[in-house]
């Protein structure tokens, strides 16, 4: 229990899910630790998620007859050592994040489908109906760009929108997000291109890179690696399979680039150690302001820094 709470405290996400899509609070239920169930509620984990056997920590808890507990509310003077202040942020991104396809669709391995492998991945061009899954994969690309700021005292009131804005995967109408995804993923667009990672072990989706190539120069749109396999290379396979996809498709590339945000030191380190050196900078969105539209004077903004690669 007292684990549980540190983790908390450091900012764990209560609504992290695993590949069974559990949250934390499935394995409190199913080991009978109700306690921990009932801090876990009440510090904003969702009982409404599903997981891949179709239970809800609800449907649990009702067959095992235990009323779940109110959600603590806000505290009028908040005591540090007890409150998680992006718990609450945590959670409703945690829920919009995965609002869109519960399902995990099953990708498999066939030769003339793979870019490149490692042991554990396998990177391929061509995804039929995965676009829902990956469009979550994107949204949680948002959201790993916004909880990069959890300390921050905007972070609270962080909307996703403004991640979406952020990251540019705004979509307006999502059934055409979707429907453009579909073909990224598919590779039916001649210059632009979405590569999904596979997991060799289940077949299913572990992250994407998207990258367009225009003039000698191949831009890396997004490099997605989902939060269960982050740490172990995939990365930098995604970046080499990139590389090797814009080759297969003609294109005389000499030059990679891509932006990252200053704060994101993991990425940065990913980037450096695949020879991409820093050549720019620009302000972000964030902390986002209500200045009017194009006329932003803050001098407070996060930096995107632009960098490059000069590839042979
Ligand atoms: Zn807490
Ligand atoms: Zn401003």
């Amino acid at each position: 229990m007292a684990v549980v709470e540190f983790l908390l405290r450091v900012g764990f996400e209560v609504n992290f899910r695993d590949y069974a899509r559990k949250t934390a609070l499935f394995f409190a239920i199913e080991n009978g630790h109700l306690d921990v169930a009932d801090f876990l509620i009440e510090h904003a984990a969702s009982i409404m998620v599903r997981s891949k056997e179709q239970k809800t920590p609800q449907s649990m808890l009702k067959a095992l007859k235990h009323k779940a507990p109110e959600r603590k509310r806000k505290r009028a003077s908040p005591t540090p050592s007890f409150v998680c202040p992006g718990a609450a942020t945590r959670s409703r991104f945690a829920e919009w994040e995965w609002s869109q396809e519960e399902s995990e669709p099953v990708i498999e391995r066939s030769e003339d489908n793979v870019v490149l492998e490692s042991q554990q991945y396998f990177v391929c061009w061509n995804a039929r109906g995965c676009s829902k899954r990956l469009r979550c994969s994107e949204l949680e690309f948002a959201g790993d760009h916004a909880h990069l700021h959890q300390d921050a005292t905007w972070y609270r009131d962080l909307t996703t929108q403004q991640a979406e804005a952020l990251v540019n995967v705004h979509a307006d109408d999502e059934a055409v997000r979707l429907k453009v995804i579909e073909e990224m993923a598919t590779g039916v667009r001649p210059s632009a291109f979405t590569l999904p990672a596979v997991s060799q072990q289940t077949h299913t989706v572990a992250g994407y890179i998207h990258a367009s190539f225009a003039d000698q120069t191949m831009t890396i749109t997004h490099c997605k690696v989902d939060r269960p396999h982050q740490g172990r290379g995939l990365g930098g396979l995604l970046i080499e399979a990139a590389e090797k996809r814009a080759q297969k498709l003609g294109a005389a590339i000499s030059k990679v680039k891509l932006t990252v945000l200053e704060t994101n030191e993991p990425a940065r380190k990913c980037y450096a150690k695949s020879g991409f050196q820093v050549c720019g900078k620009s302000s972000s969105i964030f902390p986002p302001c209500n200045c009017p539209e194009d006329s932003c004077q803050c001098d407070n903004k996060i930096k995107w820094l632009t960098m490059e690669k000069r590839i042979a």
